[in-house]
Parts: C-alpha cells; structure tokens; sequence
C-alpha cells in the first residue's frame, strides 16, 4: 500500500480535501517536506509542473513525486506536526491551465497520428506556452493548421474523458497510442472515439474544457518537429498579446490592424526607392563638392576634415576627386568618438595611400591600410585627427 492515496488519480477537479500528516523531513532550502496520506495535490511529473496551494496556514510551493515513498509537498512556514489532520486546498486556476494544456496535448498529439501518422515524442509545459516534439518530417503550414483544426473540432464537440483502470495484459490487446512507460497495473486515458493513451497527470472531464488550441510556431529541431502551442487559458492570454502587438504595429502605419503588413510591405519597397536615389544624388553632390575642393587644391592634393560622414560618403567624394588627375585626396571625418580616414590618388599621382594611412592610423590608436591607390582607417584618438592629416600631407610631400 503506497503512503499517500492520491485523489487526483480518480477526480481532477478536487481541490479540497483532509488528511493526516504521516512524515516531515527538513529540506536544504530550510523548507519542509510534509507527506500526507492522502493527497489531491499533482507532483510534478510527465511534462506538467506540480499545483501549489496551501497546507492549513502553510503555502505548497511545490510537490515532489517520491514514488512509494508518496508525494513531498514543500511547504513555506509554519509546517504542521506529525499525525495533525490537516485541510489541503490546491490553487484552481494553476490547476485548470495545466489540465487545459496537458488534455489539449493528448488530443493534437492524436489528430497528428490520425491525419499524419506522427507520434509526439516528449512534451513540456513551458512558463507560457507548451512544446511537443513530433515525429513529422515535412511541416508546412497547412500540414500543421489541419491537424489544429482537428484538435478544435474534438473539443469543440465536447466529447467525454474517461480514466481507464486496466491490467498491462488487458493494455496489450487495445490500442494505444503509446506504449505504457511502466508494467503492473495502468492508468488510460480515454477520449471518446478518438484516443487512448496511458498517462498518470489530470485532465479535463470533457473536451470542451480545454476550449481552444492554436499553434504559435514551429521548427524542425534534432530530425523531430517541434511545436508550440498554447490551450485553454494560455490561447486567450496569447491572442490578447498578439492582438496588442499586431494594432500596435497597425498604429506605425496608421492603419487597420489587418490591412498593416501589406501597408509595411509598400513602405520597405518606397525606402528602397529612396535609397537608390539618395545614392544617386550623392553621387552628383559629391562630384560638384570635388570641383570646389579642387579649386582651392595646392598642386593636386586635397587635405579636408569633415564632421560626421560616415566611410561610404567620404569614398564617394574621394572617387569624384580622383577622376580628376593627377589628383591625391586626404579626407577625413570626425564624430564624438571615432575618426575615419580615406586616402585615395588618381592613377598618374604619386605616393603609397596605404602606407600613409598606417602611420596616420597609428597616431589616432587605430588601424588602417588598403592599395597604393587607395586606403580606409580610423581610430578612437578623434583629438589627434588634425595633426595625423598633416603628418600624412608631410610625408606625401617628403616622398614626391
Ligand atoms: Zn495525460
């Protein structure tokens, strides 16, 4: 005879109950184990998380299934002593989400086998959502919302839930959707003319009171399929959320909820357009910038500092001035804590852009380097920036 009766095996909507205190063991977190002889508290186990509620006074934090030894409920404060009776009451609303996901597993994983012969191999309830990994090999979105559709018309048709006690010789001759993870007497699952499983957690009494189940997303993951889904209460609190973020997003583009992405889709397509433009301009911005920087040009080489170009825009502009020739061009560009350089010469110039770059990178405590004829840097020493440009116009000048 085990030490503890556990009630949730016969009703899962029991939620209070008396019994006796027949063990207390102290636990490392300075919380104490009590054993009962009876129990309606579910401990952890198969992928479903354990109920809390309380013992009298004491909050259950958390409950241990300790095989025959019974269940550990770890309570917070004032235990009770040894042979007290005592009231038990487990929290409802945790446990109707877990028996809401953990009966709506039981019926997607059955319409997976039914429609596509896909066993579910492991299942977890996750803080907010549910996973299940499939044996599915070809997941589509059709595939998935098939077998979603299925699992709603099972509930929504409200079908009984019955628990099965059997012998494993009895479980040998029907069918199960899995094989029973341990000999000796079984606990089945049983919905209506649709599945039976064995399994030892809560469930609904009726499909119905999962209510609904929608899947968020799905990956293939080590050759099986995971999915994630959420039931009951969990779809609702996911609808609302995804409701939020989809009006919020809505909102941006001042438009309908429904209506956004393809309104989001126009505006990527605009700000392509916009950028090929932008690009566009640049380039005649840069080369009517070149003239007038060629203008007052001491025998062909242009030495400047800007203020917060970014590299690709002084490339531009050193392109635009090299096309002149024979023509080298020492730009420069500073923002609050970063310098960038870009050397460049026409072909018929002289000088070596990536040697003057190492030694102007080199003052600015950073790197740089590149062709003869053209070079990039930078460095972090953005003070040091205007005598790096005149060490590089030295030695440019020291060389021809
Ligand atoms: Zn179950």
């Amino acid at each position: 005879m085990p030490v503890t009766e556990r009630l949730y095996y016969s009703d899962s909507h029991l939620i209070e109950f008396e019994a006796r205190v027949v063990d207390l063991t102290d636990r490392v977190s300075g919380w104490t184990a009590v054993v009962l002889d009876r129990t309606a508290f579910y401990p952890t186990g198969g992928g479903q998380p354990s109920d809390t509620g309380t013992l009298d006074g004491a909050r259950v934090v958390e409950c241990i299934d300790d095989g025959d030894s019974g269940v550990l409920h770890v309570v917070q404060g004032a235990a009770p002593s040894r042979g007290a009776a005592v009231k038990g009451r487990v929290d409802w609303s945790r446990r109707l989400d877990h028996m809401q996901q953990h009966t709506g597993q039981h019926i997607l994983s059955q319409a997976l086998v039914k429609l596509f012969n896909a066993p579910t191999r492991s299942f977890r309830v996750l803080d907010a959502s549910c996973e299940i990994d499939v044996e599915l090999n070809n997941p589509t979105t059709e595939i998935i919302e098939r077998a979603v559709e299925l699992a709603n018309n099972v509930i929504w048709e409200d079908r009984e839930i019955a628990v099965l006690n059997v012998t494993s010789d009895q479980a040998a001759e029907l069918p199960l959707r899995k094989e029973p993870a341990r000999d000796g007497e079984l606990r089945l699952i049983q919905i209506e003319d649709f599945d039976l499983t064995p399994c030892g957690g809560t469930h609904a009494y009726r499909t119905g009171e999962v209510g609904m189940i929608a899947v968020r997303s799905w990956e293939r993951a080590k050759g099986l399929t995971r999915i994630e889904f959420v039931a009951g209460v969990r779809a609702l609190a996911d609808y609302r959320k995804a409701n939020k973020s989809a009006r919020e997003v809505a909102a941006l583009f001042s438009t309908g909820r429904d209506d956004a992405p393809q309104v989001a889709a126009q505006m990527i397509e605009e700000h392509k357009d916009l950028n090929r433009r932008i690009r566009v301009l640049e380039e005649i911005a840069a080369g009517g910038e070149a003239e007038k920087l060629l203008a007052r040009a001491e025998d062909g080489v242009v030495s400047e500092i800007f203020d917060g170009r970014d590299a690709e825009s002084l490339k531009k502009l050193a392109h635009a001035l090299i096309a002149n020739s024979p023509t080298v061009a020492l730009l420069a560009s500073r923002d609050r804590d970063t310098a960038r350089l870009v050397f460049a010469r026409s072909a018929d110039a002289s000088g070596d852009m990536s040697a003057l770059m190492r030694e102007a990178c080199a003052m600015l405590d950073g790197r740089g380097g590149g062709r003869p004829d053209m070079a990039q840097g930078g460095g972090k020493n953005v003070d040091r920036l205007p005598e790096a440009l005149t060490r590089a116009l030295t030695l440019l000048k020291g060389a021809s």
